[in-house]
C-alpha cells in the first residue's frame, strides 16, 4: 500500500501578517510541483490572511491547536467549527510545547483528537519521548502510553496523522539519526497495528519531527516507515521548499 508523503510546517508563535504573506508568496512557486501534500500550520489569528495568501496553490493552511468542546465558556480557545469556517483541514494536537508549557496530557490530546475528527479535520497527533526517557530505555513505554491513551476510542485511526517528535530533537538542532527515527517510527506503526488493525498500520501517515532541515531531509525521507515531516524552525524560511522537494 503506498502512502502519500506529507510535509507540514509548524510556525509556532512566529510571523506577522506581512512576514507570513511574504514567505507564502516566496514558497508558492517553489513547491508547486511537489509530490507530497504540503501544509503550514500557523497561529490561529493568521489563518484567514495566510489562507488568502495561499489561495490557488497546493499549500494548505493548518492550525496549531483546537479545543475539544463544540462551543462554550472556554475563554481564549478555538473550536473545530471555527477552524472549518476558514477552510482549515489540518490541526496539530499534543505538540510537546503544549505538553510542557500548557498542561496538555494524553487525556486532553484524546479529547482534542476526537473533536477534530468529528468535525472532519485531520489531526496531526504528536508523540515522542524526553531525553531522559530515551536514555533510560523508556521510549517504547512512553510511546505505548501516548498512543493508547491519546488515540483511545478513535473509530478510524487512518484519518489521523501521527508525528513522532523526540522532544530532545525539537528546536535543538539535534536530529534523530535516520536509523533512530526509522526504528522508532516502525515501532509506532507496529503499535498502531496492535491497537487498531494491521491495515491501519499500513495506511496511516507517520511523520518525523525534530530539527528536520534542508540538509537532513533526504536521509530521513528515504526511510521506509517515515512518510513525511513536521518542521518547526525550517518552516519559517524558504528552506521549507527544499524539504518539500526532498525527492528532486
Ligand atoms: C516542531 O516544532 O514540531 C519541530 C519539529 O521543531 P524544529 O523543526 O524546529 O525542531
Amino acid at each position: 500500500m503506498s502512502r502519500k508523503p506529507f510535509i507540514a510546517g509548524n510556525w509556532k508563535m512566529n510571523m506577522t501578517v506581512a512576514s507570513g504573506e511574504k514567505l507564502i508568496n516566496e514558497l508558492k512557486p517553489l513547491v508547486k510541483d511537489a509530490n507530497c501534500d504540503v501544509c503550514l500550520c500557523v497561529p490561529a489569528i493568521l489563518i484567514p490572511a495566510m489562507k488568502k495568501a495561499a489561495e490557488g496553490s497546493n499549500v494548505e493552511i493548518g492550525a496549531e491547536n483546537v479545543h475539544w468542546a463544540e462551543k462554550g465558556a472556554y475563554t481564549g480557545e478555538i473550536s473545530a467549527d471555527m477552524l472549518k469556517d476558514y477552510g482549515v483541514k489540518y490541526v496539530i494536537i499534543g505538540h510537546s510545547e503544549r505538553r510542557q508549557y500548557f498542561g496538555e496530557t494524553d487525556e486532553t490530546v484524546n479529547k482534542r483528537t476526537h473533536a477534530a475528527l468529528n468535525a472532519g479535520l485531520t489531526p496531526i497527533v504528536c508523540v515522542g519521548e524526553l531525553l531522559e526517557e530515551r536514555e533510560s530505555g523508556k521510549t517504547n513505554e512512553v510511546l505505548d502510553r501516548q498512543l493508547k491513551v491519546g488515540l483511545n476510542g478513535i473509530a478510524d485511526v487512518t484519518k489521523a496523522v501521527i508525528a513522532y517528535e523526540p522532544v530532545w530533537a525539537i528546536g535543538t538542532g539535534k536530529t534523530a539519526t535516520d536509523e533512530q527515527a526509522q526504528e522508532t517510527i516502525a515501532y509506532i506503526r507496529k503499535k498502531i497495528g496492535e491497537l487498531f488493525c494491521p491495515e491501519c498500520a499500513e495506511k496511516i501517515i507517520i511523520q518525523y519531527g525534530g530539527s528536520m532541515n534542508a540538509a537532513n531531509c533526504k536521509g530521513l525521507m528515504a526511510q521506509p516507515d517515515i512518510d513525511g515531516g513536521l518542521i518547526g524552525g525550517a518552516s519559517l524560511k524558504t528552506d521549507f521548499a527544499t524539504i518539500v522537494n526532498y525527492d528532486k
